[in-house]
């Protein structure tokens, strides 16, 4: 889970979300204004110009070109309301709360799931409308990677340790709770893909040292175009960590890639 690379939406489509959300907001009764955004969305589709323009610009800000926006791994399938219509009517056709996610982190995991923190602190079921601050991390408002890093040993996101108990607390929720982003299939393919990445860089550095040709084109779109993009992301970051150290040495401009 990455903070988003941002591509503009046409203006076109910015003013049909406008125009939607314009009708919704009109209705004066919170029950009346989830209902209206439940039937638009729903009406949505079909040859509907302005909505295949969303969801083309969508397209291009997923990690990795093609995967889901918070696990990484999965083919996505619908756009995702990060703040959930049925709570947040007022987000419904708002452009900054879609992203494109898979099947299992939209339907299965996200689900109407939500979460505030109450007056006393603690994290409470929303109620209809919530009150108080949301506790998911919402990607294309915040960078995750400020709450999570990956752990090189076990290739688990966790909280950063020196975080706010409260930041804690989102982190571990958005992340466990909700995503289950830490079950063993994605621990595994991180593991994976960090053996790829460290194979790359061997690779790289041998042919560097040889004084060989070196397509850099090629190297730098192999690292980019593979699903968990977090796994390079996290490398580069933590590339003092001292299993990581000896990967980069004498190749430190990778770090820029
Ligand atoms: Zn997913």
């Amino acid at each position: 889970m990455l903070g988003h690379i941002v591509v503009p939406c046409p203006a076109e489509a910015i003013q049909k979300l406008t125009d939607e959300q314009r009708d919704i907001d009109a209705e004066a009764d919170f029950g009346d204004r989830v209902k209206l955004a439940e039937k638009r969305w729903e009406g949505r589709t079909g040859e509907n110009k302005a909505f295949n323009a969303v969801r083309e610009t969508l397209g291009r800000m997923r990690p990795g070109g093609y995967f889901c926006c918070y696990c990484e791994q999965g083919i996505t399938s619908a756009i995702e309301h990060i703040w959930p219509k049925s709570l947040y009517p007022e987000k419904a056709f708002v452009w900054e709360n879609y992203l494109l996610a898979c099947f299992r982190c939209n339907t299965e995991r996200k689900g109407s799931k939500w979460r505030v923190f109450d007056a006393a602190g603690g994290a409470t079921d929303a109620t209809k409308p919530p009150t108080g601050i949301a506790v998911f991390i919402d990607p294309r408002q915040e960078n995750p990677a400020d709450y999570i890093y990956l752990d090189f040993v076990d290739w688990k996101l966790k909280p950063h340790p020196d975080i706010h108990p409260r930041a804690k607390v989102r982190a571990e929720y958005t992340v466990d709770t909700v995503l289950d982003l830490n079950d063993r299939a994605m621990c595994t393919a991180r593991n994976n893909l960090f053996q790829s990445y460290a194979g790359f860089l061997y690779e790289y550095r041998k042919a560097k040292q040889s004084g060989r040709t070196i397509n850099l084109n090629l190297f730098r779109e192999n690292l980019q175009a593979k699903i968990h993009p977090t796994v390079w992301h996290e490398m580069k970051r933590q590339h003092t960590h001292r299993k990581l150290m000896p990967l980069f040495a004498g190749i430190e401009e990778v770090l820029d890639w």
